[in-house]
C-alpha cells in the first residue's frame, strides 16, 4: 500500500505536470544530469517518472525503487526552473513527490536517531545547538579535529559531516535586545536568525547585524524565532514545517512594524518567502503568512536598494561570487550581490563559468548523498581554480560550509565569506 499517492493527482499538481512541453531544454542546467549523463537524473525524466506515479505505476517494486532512486537524487536546486521555457514550476513538482518518498520510506535506527536529533532537537532548540557549537569550537581549538583527520577513520557520513565543519567563532547574536543604529536611524530591521547559520557561523550574522547598523538601521532579532522548517519539509515532516512557519510568523508580527524581516542565507530565505504557500489552507495562518512573507528579504535584496554607506576600505583580492541555488533560483536574487562586491574597492569580481551550477550542498544533500554530492562539489571547484580566485563569496549558509570542504578537498589556497563579510572588512579598512 502506497501512502501519500493523493498528493500528486491533485487538480493542482496535475496542472503543474502538465505544463511540461518535454522539449529536453533543461537538461543542461541540472547537475545531477551532468553526473549520470541519464534522462531519468534530469527535469524531463523525473517529471515523468511524478506523472507514471500519479497514475498508479507506484504498484510495483521494481518502478517503487525507480522513483525512490531518482527523486532522491535530486537535489531540488531549481536550476531547471530557471532554464525552463514553459514556467513548470520544478520545485512544487518535487517537494510533493519527495513527500511520497519519504512518507513510504522506512529509515534504519540511525537515521530515524539522527533526523530526530538533528531536526526535532538540535535546530529547534538554540541551546542545545549553542552548546553543539561550544563542544565544536574546543574539538578544533584542542586539535581534534586535525587528529580526526589525520587518523581518516570515520564512516562515510559521518566524514562528510565533519568535512563541512567551518571554522567555529562563538558570536552569538543578542536575541531581544534593540541594536542602535550608527548613525540617523532610518529604520527597524527585524533579523532571522536561522538556526545552523547561528550555531556554526554566527560571525556571518554579527557581521550582517554590523554592516545595518553602518547604513543607519536599528536591528532586533526577535527571542523565540525558530528554525525555518526547511529540513524538516524536505525531510517529510510537513506538519512539523508548518508548526514551525506558524511560530516564526507569531514571533515576527508581534514585535510590529518595521523595514524588513532579513536573512542571510539563501535556503531559509526561500522558506520564509514561501510560508504562503506552506499554510495556504490554514484558515488561522493563511493571510498571516502573506503578511509576514511580504517584509522578508534576503540580506543582499535590502542592502542593494538601500546601501546609504558606499564601502570605502580597499580588499585587494581576486574574488568569485558561488551563487545560493535558492537565493539565485528560488528567489531570484543574483544580480544584488554581485553590484554589492563590485562596490568594493581592490576587489576583483571573476565571474564562474557555469555560475548557476549547484555546490552539493543542497540542504542535507551531502550528508545523505555524499558520493553524488562530492562529485557534484569537484565541478564546482575546477570551475573555481580556473578563475584563480584567493576569495570565495557566497550567500548560504549551507554553501559557505560546503565550498569550505571544497576548498581543503582541491587544495586551493582561498578564503571563503559571505557577501556581508566582505562589506563589513571593507568599513572596517576605511
Ligand atoms: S532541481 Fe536541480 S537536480 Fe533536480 S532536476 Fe532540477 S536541475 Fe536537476
Ligand atoms: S521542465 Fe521545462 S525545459 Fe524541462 S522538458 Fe519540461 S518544458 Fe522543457
Amino acid at each position: 500500500m502506497i501512502r501519500n499517492l493523493d498528493l500528486l493527482r491533485t487538480p493542482n499538481y496535475q496542472k503543474k505536470l502538465s505544463q511540461c512541453i518535454h522539449c529536453g531544454l533543461c537538461l543542461q542546467a541540472c547537475p545531477t544530469y551532468a553526473v549520470f549523463g541519464v534522462e531519468m537524473d534530469a527535469p524531463r525524466g523525473r517529471i515523468a517518472l511524478m506523472k507514471a506515479a500519479s497514475e498508479g505505476r507506484l504498484e510495483t517494486e521494481e518502478f517503487r525503487e525507480t522513483f525512490t532512486q531518482h527523486i532522491s537524487l535530486c537535489l531540488a536546486c531549481r536550476a531547471c526552473e530557471t532554464a525552463c521555457p514553459s514556467g513548470v514550476q520544478y520545485g512544487a513538482l518535487v517537494e510533493e513527490a519527495r513527500l511520497v518518498v519519504e512518507r513510504n520510506r522506512q529509515p534504519g535506527l540511525a537515521e530515524r536517531f539522527l533526523r530526530w536529533l538533528g531536526t526535532k532537537q538540535l535546530m529547534v532548540k538554540p541551546g542545545l545547538l549553542k552548546g553543539l557549537a561550544y563542544l565544536m569550537w574546543l574539538y578544533e581549538k584542542l586539535r581534534l579535529q586535525h587528529l580526526i583527520r589525520t587518523l581518516n577513520f570515520l564512516p562515510k557520513t559521518l566524514k562528510a559531516m565533519e568535512a563541512i565543519l567551518p571554522p567555529i567563532q562563538l558570536k552569538f547574536t543578542p536575541l531581544g535586545r534593540l541594536l542602535p543604529a550608527r548613525q540617523n536611524p532610518h529604520g527597524r530591521i527585524l533579523f532571522f536568525t536561522g538556526c545552523i547559520q547561528e550555531g556554526f557561523l554566527s560571525a556571518v550574522n554579527a557581521a550582517t547585524i554590523r554592516v545595518l547598523q553602518h547604513n543607519g538601521y536599528e536591528v532586533l532579532a526577535p527571542p523565540n524565532q525558530t528554525c525555518c522548517g526547511a529540513a524538516q519539509l524536505h525531510l517529510g515532516d510537513k506538519e512539523f514545517a508548518r508548526q514551525l512557519a506558524r511560530q516564526n510568523i507569531d514571533v515576527f508580527l508581534a514585535v510590529g512594524e518595521c523595514e524588513a524581516i532579513l536573512n542571510n542565507a539563501g535556503g531559509c530565505g526561500v522558506s520564509l518567502k514561501e510560508y504562503p504557500h506552506l499554510l495556504a489552507d490554514d484558515p488561522l495562518y493563511a493571510e498571516r503568512a502573506r503578511q509576514f512573507s511580504a517584509k522578508v528579504r534576503d540580506v543582499n535584496e535590502f542592502l542593494a536598494a538601500n546601501l546609504r554607506v558606499p564601502p570605502r576600505g580597499r580588499i585587494e583580492a581576486r574574488a568569485t561570487y558561488s551563487d545560493s541555488c535558492h537565493l539565485r533560483h528560488g528567489q531570484k536574487v543574483i544580480r544584488q550581490p554581485r553590484d554589492l562586491l563590485k562596490m568594493v574597492p581592490g576587489l576583483q569580481l571573476i565571474e564562474l563559468s557555469a555560475p548557476d551550477r549547484c555546490c552539493g550542498s543542497a540542504g542535507v544533500y551531502n550528508i545523505a548523498q555524499v558520493d553524488t554530492a562530492n562529485a557534484i562539489l569537484d565541478a564546482k571547484m575546477e570551475d573555481i581554480a580556473a578563475t584563480g580566485a584567493d576569495l570565495i563569496v557566497t550567500s548560504n549558509t549551507g554553501c559557505y560550509m560546503q565550498l569550505i570542504a571544497g576548498v581543503r578537498r582541491a587544495g586551493l589556497k582561498a578564503r571563503v565569506r559571505h557577501v556581508v563579510e566582505v562589506l563589513d572588512e571593507s568599513y572596517a579598512a576605511d
